[in-house]
């Protein structure tokens, strides 16, 4: 196996792994299993994720790679919607995770900007 790619965390690396498998290039992502105890490893090339590629698909990845790196990809990468932002709601002061438009609790919808505006 040959790294192709170091990645700055996990989404990326797994975007870059997409790319190459979408151009059939076997592709694996390492370092994986340390994002649990990233919290006591200094950040560095061996806790982040990487990309891994097999020898004879290396000089296949390398260009995708830098498409990649020069922001080829950059729109696609940005079709990946945010998580949404939890909520508290204004009538219990519970908090909603973002994907809920109304509180569980007492069924309040979401207070999005536009009401705020209004207000
Ligand atoms: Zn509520």
């Amino acid at each position: 196996m040959k790294k192709v790619y170091g990645a700055r965390d996990l989404m990326e690396a797994h975007f870059v792994r997409c790319l190459l498998e979408r151009e059939g290039i076997k592709a694996a992502v390492l370092g994986e299993m340390l994002g649990t105890a990233r919290g006591e490893l200094p950040l560095t090339q061996q806790t982040l994720p990487s990309v891994w590629v097999k020898p004879e698909d290396f000089e296949r990845a390398m260009p995708l790679v830098d498409q990649y790196e020069a922001g080829y990809f950059a729109d696609e990468a940005e079709d990946v919607p945010p998580p949404p932002e939890p909520w508290i709601c204004p009538n219990c002061s519970e908090q909603i995770e973002g994907q809920f438009t109304h509180c569980w609790k007492c069924q309040t919808s979401c207070p999005d900007d536009d009401t705020l505006d209004s207000l």
